[in-house]
């Protein structure tokens, strides 16, 4: 393992520090701050504003004071400003890629190309803002008209995670620019500095004062309540875990307020017999360690039928052993740190459980000693389904290899393996590697989720609907779908003339 430590980078002196309140970089009124914390190497990058609800009241009056303005701004304007600011965020991919990886610890090359796909966010919503449709149609009696036309919501409230700290705003922040709603924003405590660099760069690229209001935070609790309790917002988008997003949803109850919620997952990935194997595990490579397996997305239980089994395990391990773990601003460097020693604990915890009741590592299996909240990539094989690991999202670099079927490639066992992947409250996204049209037809059809992949382990695109069913969330980010989350339906009755 390297674990070679590196300076803080150049474009963290480009940081606001501060609350952005009414188009204003602010202290917090308290003159409080938190430090950000680089997850390779300890070191604090940097000292930010911990707002708390006085300075969340203002931040969501100034809000409430622009919508009205805001939403009388043309279309075609609006998708100006969200693509100037997509061009600034990839003219300064490098800058924002480096900050991402000093405070959340992914790797340079997959901070870059989170960059390119929290962008591609921007630019989508500058295309659908001019393509806000209704509808109009005539009574049965062909005696009025019904005219259906879309207005924003209104002030939003939008909360990200610390996981994806560019693309989780963007897909928040795009979609509510363009549909003409005022927005206050909490970014993740743990990865504040991405959305601070996001928040300026809107700035630069025209977004008119008080659009868009900042507050960073460690008490989270008190922030956002003081935004949910006010009666001045209309909505709510939040993505992070199901736990506080059942919070957010009692919250909510009080005001009736529109809610987006992109909750935790628990994906099934399920390799079936017909499976090409070299596609299997490629996808997987994605499916599992992409974001050093932080990811809601991230393949939870991997299901391998019996007769491919050895194959596969063996194609895995060689893949997991032979990558480069460190810092991620170095060099070469595929796997980062995890955010928090609290996530290495918990990752520990989740291996010696799933050991203690059956399982062996193949590779990995125990923390790794020095600076930084390092896990090694981890194979475990033969692991039981009432480990707790597959009822918990782990969140950390572990492939957990469930076996399915028999030794007979003829007994595709996929009525059991869909009844084991459906055996959870979750329904984000399932994965499923097969060659057969009719299995994996019956794959996408039955398994309860809101995203399948089939014969790949990535479905996130700014074109796509992202979201889940069940616990994993209400609502659809992205695609076509994406920008009726900030919109209202409003139909005017108007008798014909004839
Ligand atoms: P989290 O729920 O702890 O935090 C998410 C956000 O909520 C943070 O900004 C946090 O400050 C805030 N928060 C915490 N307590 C709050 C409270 N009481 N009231 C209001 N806000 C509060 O989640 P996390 O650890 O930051 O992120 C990981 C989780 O996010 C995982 O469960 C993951 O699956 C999920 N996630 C989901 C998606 C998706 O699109 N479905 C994407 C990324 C992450």
């Amino acid at each position: 393992m390297t674990t070679t430590t590196s300076a803080p980078p150049q474009a963290l002196s480009r940081v606001h520090p501060d609350l952005l309140i009414d188009g204003t970089w602010t202290p917090a009124q308290s003159g409080a701050r938190f430090a950000v914390e680089n997850p390779a190497t300890g070191e604090t990058l940097a000292q930010v504003a911990d707002g708390n609800a006085d300075d969340a009241r203002r931040a969501l009056r100034t809000a409430a004071d622009r919508q009205e303005a805001w939403a009388a701004t043309s279309p075609r304007s609006r998708s100006e400003i969200l693509y100037r600011a997509y061009q600034l965020i990839v003219d300064r991919t490098d800058e924002i890629a480096a900050v991402m990886t000093a405070e959340m610890g992914k790797p340079l090359a997959e901070a870059r190309g989170e960059v390119a796909y929290g962008a591609e966010f921007f630019r989508w919503f500058a295309e659908e803002a001019v393509r806000i449709g209704g509808d109009h149609t005539i009574t049965g009696d062909g005696a009025n008209r019904i005219v259906v036309s879309k207005q924003p919501v209104g002030p939003c409230i939008l909360i990200t995670p610390w996981n994806f700290p560019l693309a989780m705003g963007t897909r928040k922040i795009g979609p509510a620019i363009a549909a003409g709603c005022t927005m206050v924003f909490k970014p993740a405590e743990l990865t504040p500095l991405t959305a601070l660099l996001l928040a300026d760069i809107l700035i630069e690229a025209g977004l008119p004062d008080g659009v868009l209001n900042v507050v960073t935070t460690t008490d989270p609790g008190a922030v956002v309540t003081e935004w949910m309790d006010s009666g001045l917002a209309r909505k709510v988008s939040f993505t992070g875990s199901t736990e506080v997003g059942k919070t957010l949803l009692r919250q909510a109850a009080g005001t009736v307020m529109r809610t987006s919620m992109e909750l935790g997952g628990n994906a099934p990935f399920i390799v079936c017999a017909d499976a090409d194997l070299d596609r299997a595990v490629d996808g997987l490579m994605v499916a599992k360690m992409r974001n050093i397996g932080q990811a809601c997305t991230a393949a939870n239980r991997i299901f391998v039928h019996r007769s491919v089994q050895a194959d596969f395990t063996q194609r895995l391990v060689d893949r997991m052993s032979a990558l480069a773990v460190g810092d991620g601003s170095q060099d070469g460097i595929q796997v980062g740190p995890l955010v928090e020693d609290k996530a290495v604990a918990k990752v520990e915890g989740l291996v010696d459980d799933a050991i203690t009741k059956g399982a062996t590592a193949q590779c990995g299996g125990a923390r790794t000693d020095g600076p930084g909240h390092f896990y090694p990539p981890t194979v475990l094989t033969d692991v039981s389904i009432d480990a707790d690991l597959t009822s918990t999202e782990i969140f950390g670099p572990v492939a957990a290899l469930i076996p399915f079927g028999t030794d007979d490639s003829d007994d595709d066992g996929l009525d059991d393996v869909i009844a084991m992947a459906n055996d959870t409250p979750w329904g984000l996204v399932g994965y499923a590697f097969t060659q057969d049209i009719d299995r994996a037809d019956a794959l996408s059809t039955r398994l309860q989720v809101g995203m399948v992949g089939i014969n790949t382990g990535l479905v996130s695109n700014p074109a796509a609907p992202f979201g889940g069913i069940k616990e994993s969330g209400l609502g659809r980010e992205g695609g076509r779908l994406g920008i009726d989350e900030f919109l209202d339906i409003k139909y005017v009755a108007r008798p014909i003339n004839r």
